[in-house]
């Protein structure tokens, strides 16, 4: 079963080994690592998503497995929600790693994950042929209407009205936010002044509020490059000037504490 629509018309995309095709004959390749690539051809510059010194900094990073707590927690509230024959959308997917985890754990659930960075999907792809995998916008999801039990979105861009376009009728949203102290410390080795992160309120406009689970803890960073690749998954990482970043290696913290909130919302 494919979900994916063609981003040229609108219809149905048939999936074979080497691509995908609507009935108008607009065809798309399938990449090597086998993600389709559903992004339209006009992409401004600029607007490719994570470049590849990012996507392999947050790779290195995630792979060490400080962020397991959440990819856990993440998997037992995912398989609350959803059933034996359950389509779960990850939409701003990254390189994966909590895509794979999920697929692993809900085996019976179809996984489509989306990103609009060729880069990360390629990793993606090659992670679990048993996911679907395309390149594409979280704000134009090359997705059917209403396919999704569940759509998940993992520190990505929001588009509420293109999520709630592809959950089913009382299906989930489920978005995995940083909470108030998460990389303290951090900050602190690299402000003078570090502000706490603002924790939005839960209304939307098109969900209901159902839940949410904290996940937090203290991780101890291995060595320095854990710590630069932590800090290059960051915002900060772009607003930081080089005499700071320079402050945050001459003495790199400890500690750090991860926080997180898993908010579900119902449509
Ligand atoms: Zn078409």
């Amino acid at each position: 079963m494919t979900y994916f629509l063609c981003p040229v018309c609108g219809e149905k995309l048939t999936e074979y080994e080497k691509g995908a095709v609507c009935v108008n004959r607009h065809s798309f390749d399938k990449a090597k690592s086998g993600y389709i690539n559903l992004l339209p051809n006009n992409l401004p510059a600029g607007n490719h998503g994570d470049n590849k010194l990012m996507i392999k900094a947050r790779h290195d990073f995630l792979e060490k497995g400080y962020y397991l707590p959440l990819r856990e927690k993440l998997c037992d509230v995912l398989g609350e929600l959803t059933g034996k024959t359950s389509v779960i959308i990850d939409a701003g997917c990254g390189e994966g790693w909590y895509t794979k985890g999920i697929s692993d754990f809900l085996e019976n659930t179809e996984i489509l994950a989306v990103d609009i960075s060729k880069d990360a999907m390629k990793i993606t792809a090659k992670r679990d042929k048993k996911i679907k995998c395309t390149a594409a916008s979280v704000f134009h999801l090359p997705i059917e209407n209403e396919c999704a039990d569940v759509l998940l979105s993992v520190f990505s861009p929001l588009c509420e009205s293109e999520f709630e376009r592809v959950i089913k009728k009382d299906g989930y949203f489920v978005y995995v936010i940083p909470a108030e102290n998460h990389l303290w410390e951090l900050k602190k080795a690299i402000y003078d002044n570090p502000y706490k992160n603002e924790v939005k309120p839960y209304e939307m406009e098109k969900f209901s509020f159902v839940e949410k689970f904290s996940v937090h803890g203290v991780m101890k960073p291995e060595n320095e490059e854990d710590v630069k690749n932590l800090f290059m998954m960051t915002p900060y990482y772009y607003k930081t000037s080089q005499k700071d970043t320079e402050k945050l290696f001459s003495s790199p913290p400890e500690e750090i504490t991860y926080s997180f909130e898993i908010l579900v919302f119902r449509k």
